[in-house]
């Protein structure tokens, strides 16, 4: 089966590419299982020199790779390049620090030192989105290899350069054969992988409706899986923030890859207090934002990834909008070529209203007021999703008490969700199971094995 790589910017077919045979699928995960036996038989010190190559590679390569996935999704080249450079320094992080998070765990127990040690499971296969599409694949492969697990990539379909991009960036760095390939398998493939003896775990990042199909899967056949999911994050902001600061914050949390980030700030959840002041500043902000062509080196937002995203958008605003909500920027999309939309505040929005209850992907920031810290917490663990989120205030000990109280993987006080490979990422909820990054993602995958020792006699 034939399908299109179009690019969102111009609606011109970039690529034709073929879906591959099951039987092809199958060869190479078996390929990647032959070549398990002797990379995780490597231990973490040989492994490192070739993760050292992978972070060089990455950042030799930036910025063509950075043209490419512009073309493909649609975001602005200045951030597909940060993008890469973020998974050169990830590749680093985990080369420097591997050998610690890996080593055994002595337990002392009845008088006698015991040990816990973390081995690899084998084959790891990848289904990823394709909004970050070289950090979503970089973040779930790297460590998967790190502690000796082969991978398999399957990436979605628009991204699908990108995904040989990624895997030649393994070949470059001298990684032995079939240790990370990139497969284009179609659905039912993707099934008869799952449940092959050939995958050991499976790890996807995408929407909740799909992870909930693939954890079924991976369930049926008794495989680990990790599921990173959709997000609604809540951005709170409490009656001490500083007003400019923090609108400045809620533009780049809102507006990254054009809104269409899991953790992209989603639900801005405003004391009424300061409410007035923080929209009339955040929309100011808003307004100034320069929308275009992804691939000029000045523009801040670019295409959304298609028709679909945009009329989902266009469905949510105009439900809210039914209801009594309120646009005070932007709102419609752009005329001409590509799937453009502004950035579009929202005021007068509440539980009820698709903006509010639905993950927003794309550029549209509801404002929600309530009057105080109890209500804010309330209103922002109402969410079927938890993934990230911040909390504003200038007493640092209050925002640590609020985040303690937000139902979500991770919370930030005074800045933007951000992923950081020394720190743990993922969701409850509707968000998601498991972890990726940090020590936590690197034993994700991996079969945590007690060897208690007992004197003879
Ligand atoms: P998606 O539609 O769920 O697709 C994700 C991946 O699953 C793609 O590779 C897709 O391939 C594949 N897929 C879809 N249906 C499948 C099926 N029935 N069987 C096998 N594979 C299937 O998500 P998306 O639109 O690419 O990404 C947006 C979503 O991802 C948002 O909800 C976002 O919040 C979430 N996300 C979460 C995180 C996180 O870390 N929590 C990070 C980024 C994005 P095809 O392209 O071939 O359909």
């Amino acid at each position: 089966m034939e399908f299109r790589t179009v690019n969102p910017a111009t609606g011109e077919v970039i690529r034709t590419w073929r879906t591959m045979a099951s039987d092809e699928v199958m060869q190479t995960a078996r390929r990647a299982r032959d070549a398990f036996n002797q990379w995780g038989d490597l231990s973490v010190e040989e492994r490192v020199p070739y993760f050292q190559r992978l972070a060089k590679v990455l950042r030799d390569n930036a910025e063509q790779w950075a043209v490419l996935v512009t073309t493909e999704m649609g975001k602005p080249v200045t951030e597909a390049k940060a993008e890469i450079e973020k998974c050169a320094w990830m590749t680093e992080v985990y080369a420097a620090n591997a050998a610690a998070w890996l080593a055994d765990e002595k337990v002392v127990a009845d008088g006698l030192e015991h040990i816990v040690t973390f081995q690899p499971l084998g084959v790891i296969f990848s289904i990823m989105p394709w909004n970050y599409p070289f950090w979503q694949a970089l973040r779930f492969a790297v460590p998967g290899l790190m502690a000796g697990n082969t991978s398999l990539l399957k990436h979605a379909s628009n991204v699908t350069g990108c995904a040989f991009a990624i895997e030649d960036a393994f070949v470059q760095a001298g990684f032995p054969d079939n240790v990370f390939r990139t497969i284009v398998p179609d659905y039912e493939t993707v099934s008869a992988l799952i449940a092959s003896d050939n995958v050991q775990g499976v790890s996807l990042t995408g929407s909740t409706q799909v992870g909930r199909h693939i954890g079924s899967e991976a369930g049926r056949s008794l495989k680990k899986v990790v599921l990173e999911l959709g997000g609604s994050d809540p951005f709170i902001i409490l009656e001490d923030a500083e007003i400019d600061f923090t609108a400045r914050g809620a533009v780049t949390g809102r507006m990254v890859t054009a809104g269409q980030s899991c953790i992209a700030s989603k639900r801005f959840i405003v004391v009424e207090k300061i409410v007035d002041a923080f929209t009339r500043r955040f929309t100011e902000l808003m307004k100034e934002l320069k929308v275009g062509d992804p691939l000029n080196q000045t523009t801040q937002v670019g295409s959304l990834v298609n028709e679909a995203a945009i009329s989902e958008l266009e469905g949510q605003l105009a439900q809210s909008v039914s209801l009594g909500a309120r646009v005070l920027c932007g709102g419609e999309r752009l005329p001409g070529r590509g799937f453009f939309f502004p950035p579009t505040v929202v005021t007068n929005t509440r539980p009820g209203m698709r903006l509010v209850d639905e993950e927003v992907f794309g550029p549209i920031a509801p404002i929600i007021t309530v009057k105080d810290e109890a209500e804010a917490i309330s209103l922002a663990n109402s969410s079927e999703f938890g993934l990230g989120g911040s909390v504003w205030t200038r007493d640092l000990a209050r925002g640590v008490r609020v985040a303690r109280q937000v139902e979500s993987g991770t919370l930030f006080v005074n800045s933007i969700t951000k992923s950081d490979p020394r720190m743990p990422f993922g969701g409850v909820k509707n968000s998601g199971l498991g972890r990726e990054l940090s020590h936590y993602g690197l034993k994700e995958f991996v079969n945590v094995k007690g060897i208690s020792l007992y004197k003879h006699g």
